[in-house]
């Protein structure tokens, strides 16, 4: 037996060893994964504060919504502390101001929005309400005039150590089983990735939240297009990923194929790992 080499003294979580891992096999996507690992480790942080909420919704509500097509998380359900939220969002919007994805003056705004006391929380639950679809219509604005569209983006990334939370809590619950739409169940977002699960079926995966779902393997989430000549599915040579285009509305969606990998699906590491399949599926007239 030989011994063990020495443990580091904090082990790197998971999915950062494989984003540089990634980054040290395909050099042309070092700027992606290093945008990713700051964004990683901003959330991971947050999320390990974030308590596990309590969310017990009411049987004949929760099926009134999921008949309705509507998600279970309202606002006022997300642990959403204010301080955590604002701090997310600063840091979120530092780093994708430092990699050129925003401007300076929308960064600056973002950073003072941050230091207002009353413009912030109002503007979040209305996006959240506007996004999500939990109430019945019509929905709010999404965001209020004036603001900066990358804005969308920034709420979208800091809310998600929150929310990820409630989708922990909640998708254990049998009455998401019965969830049938293409978005999210939890909190009514759009799939961004899906995975081929060892048995063949295939779960979208809300850009959100994470929340997973069962969902048809041939069936276009964004229009329920599940006429089987109007899907185009390929797939990269080592067979680990899957691009499915619809015909119909033009959109696509990459899945991770689960069946015999070494690891089950890292969207955080597989949504940079199929960079170039996005550029293959736009080639084709798909969009994202
Ligand atoms: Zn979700
Ligand atoms: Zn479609």
């Amino acid at each position: 037996m030989s011994e063990r080499p020495p443990r580091p003294a904090r082990a790197e979580p998971r999915e950062i060893v494989e984003l540089k891992q990634l980054k040290a096999g395909n050099p042309e996507l070092g700027d992606a994964v290093d945008l990713q690992v700051a964004l990683v480790e901003v959330q991971r942080r947050v999320q390990s504060r974030v308590p596990l909420p309590r969310l017990q919704p009411d049987n004949a509500w929760l099926a009134s919504q999921q008949d309705a097509g509507r998600p279970a998380v309202r606002f006022d359900d997300i642990p959403l502390d204010w301080s955590d939220f604002r701090l997310t969002l600063r840091q979120t919007d530092d780093i994708l101001f430092r990699f050129r994805h925003i401007e300076r003056a929308d960064h600056e705004q973002v950073q003072g929005l941050t230091r207002e006391g009353n413009a912030l929380e109002p503007l979040v639950s209305n996006w959240y309400a506007a996004t999500s679809g939990v109430e019945p219509p019509p929905a709010p604005d999404r965001l209020p005039p004036g603001v900066p569209e990358s804005l969308d983006v920034l709420l979208l990334l800091s809310i998600r150590p929150f929310l990820a939370r409630c989708a922990e809590a909640l998708m254990p619950r049998p009455d998401f089983g019965r969830w049938h739409h293409g978005h999210c169940p939890v909190c009514g977002w759009e799939p961004d990735f899906a995975v081929v699960a060892p048995s063949g079926e295939r779960r979208l995966i809300c850009g959100r939240c994470a929340a997973q779902w069962n969902y048809g393997a041939h069936t276009c989430p964004f229009c329920t297009n599940d006429d089987r000549t109007l899907v185009t599915s390929f797939a990269t040579r080592d067979g680990r990923y899957r691009v499915y285009g619809c015909d119909v509305c033009k959109r696509y969606l990459k899945a991770y194929d689960a069946r015999g990998a070494a690891r089950p699906v890292m969207v955080s590491v597989d949504s940079i790992a199929t960079l170039p399949l996005d550029a293959a599926a736009q080639q084709r007239g798909y969009s994202g």
